[in-house]
């Protein structure tokens, strides 16, 4: 006997049918003699719907309402999953986050989880068996009272959270697809399922742009080494074999891993904005006047380039921040002209991040170099660059994106035989 945390996320829980396969995974597995707590999203499209409409409602709406408004589909799945489970004869009470609680900062629309008390739901596992059904994504901020948001994909950070809380054996993510692959596998189809992944390397992709899990969910995973399983809701669970190994993909610590590849996977984001400056001064301090302002703006610098001036005056930076920040970065930089001191602003919004990702290339040098390579081939022109131990990213035309997922997917032999 063990104790187990279900996710389920959108599509899984997109219709009261799906709900009811849904119910029928939960049964199987306190069937076979396990405490179970399972985290359930909104249905599928719900979240947008509800963002939506705040916007319809005001642009610039209060980001606490907002956490009230986008919190309800989570609240509607879990009532109706714990529905459907009495009906199955399965003990089931619902939760919202308030109600165990789940205590997060007070930064709506993307709280931090500070500490989840889960003895009631573990005195509950001991008492009467009951099945504790979570509403995922949401949580409460004590000083305030207030309802608050883990940001988009939150529920699987709910799920590890809670994992570790309640001292689960592992927590599993059911989700549309059968585990973590080489890259997307709705966009490059040959992708691989990987058996196994390290904590590490599933940062980095989940960070590059892979939303099958969120960033937060993998580093609690690390920091908790919780072992997180992400597998199919749409196997029947009539079919599952109570003693194989289902098909999925475990997250776990480096050391588990035995076959190690140098290029694990490849991560794309066509959530980037690039923003160029021309001939600034090359001077002690301009960076500083740049990045500064930004900084206090809350906005996050990815890729930073700056040419070498060949007259030692006058230089040009190109530099990276999310789409989202994109009009708020352009104001920040533009209200700063004068300090900074430049002549031109160039910016395009239609670039894309493509991501090498592998802890084998801390011993194996040369990796990025025939990625340059390849997509030059493919005349592919790069228009930024970043590297650290175990990734590269380039910046391409979002046109290209595809074309370069597939290009470097071949190029480390990451395409299934
Ligand atoms: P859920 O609603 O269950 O949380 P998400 O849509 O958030 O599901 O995440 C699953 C999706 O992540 C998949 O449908 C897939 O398109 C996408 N995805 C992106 N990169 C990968 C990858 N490397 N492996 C598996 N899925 C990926
Ligand atoms: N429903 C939320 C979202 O769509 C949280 C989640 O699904 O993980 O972002
Ligand atoms: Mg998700």
């Amino acid at each position: 006997m063990g104790r187990l945390v279900m996710k389920f996320g959108g599509t899984s829980v997109a219709n009261i049918e799906r709900i009811r396969n849904v119910a029928r995974h939960v049964k199987r597995e306190v069937d076979a003699g396990h405490d179970v707590a399972v985290v359930v999203s909104a249905m599928s499209g719900k979240t947008n719907e509800l963002v939506d409409w705040c916007r319809d409602a005001s642009p610039l709406h209060d980001a606490r309402e907002y956490d009230a408004v986008v919190a309800s589909g989570e609240q509607v799945t879990s009532g109706l999953l714990a529905i459907v489970l009495q009906g199955m004869g399965i003990q089931a009470r619902s939760w919202q986050g308030w109600q165990i609680p789940i205590v997060t900062s007070d930064a709506h629309a993307s709280a931090r989880i500070l500490e989840i008390d889960g003895s009631e739901i573990m005195n509950r596992f001991a008492d009467r068996k009951e099945v504790a059904v979570i509403a995922g994504f949401q949580g409460i901020n004590p000083q305030t009272n207030r309802i608050t948001t883990l940001g988009r994909g939150g529920s699987d950070t709910s799920a590890v959270a809670i994992a570790a809380a309640i001292r689960a054996d592992r927590c599993d993510i059911y989700t549309d697809v059968d585990g973590v692959y080489t890259t997307d596998p709705r966009v490059v189809p040959k992708a691989k399922r990987l058996d196994k992944i390290a904590f590490e390397d599933m940062l980095e992709l989940a960070s590059l742009g892979a939303k099958v899990l969120q960033v937060r969910s993998v580093e609690l995973g690390m920091v908790h080494n919780m072992p997180v399983f992400v597998r199919s809701s749409f196997d029947k669970p009539e079919d599952i074999d109570p003693h194989g190994t289902p098909p999925g993909t475990l997250i776990c610590s480096e050391e588990e891993i035995m076959e190690s590849h140098v290029v694990t996977g490849i991560a794309f984001s066509k959530d980037e904005a690039q923003i160029s400056l021309r001939q600034i001064q090359d001077k002690p301090g301009v960076a500083a006047a740049i990045f500064g302002p930004l900084a206090d703006a809350n906005i996050n610098v990815d890729m930073i380039v700056q040419n070498v001036s060949e007259d030692g005056k006058a230089t040009d930076l190109t530099f990276t921040v999310p789409a989202s920040d994109y009009n708020r970065a352009r104001d920040t930089i533009t209200s700063s002209k004068d300090k900074i001191g430049y002549a031109r602003l160039d910016s395009a919004t239609d670039v894309s991040k493509v991501s090498v990702i592998g802890s084998g290339m801390r011993s194996h040098a040369g990796v990025a170099a025939k990625a340059f390579k390849a997509l030059a081939e493919r005349n592919i022109n790069i228009r930024a660059i970043t590297t650290s131990e175990i990734k590269f990213s380039v910046l391409i035309d979002a046109a290209y994106t595809e074309l370069a997922v597939r290009t470097l997917h071949t190029l480390y032999g990451l395409d299934q035989a």
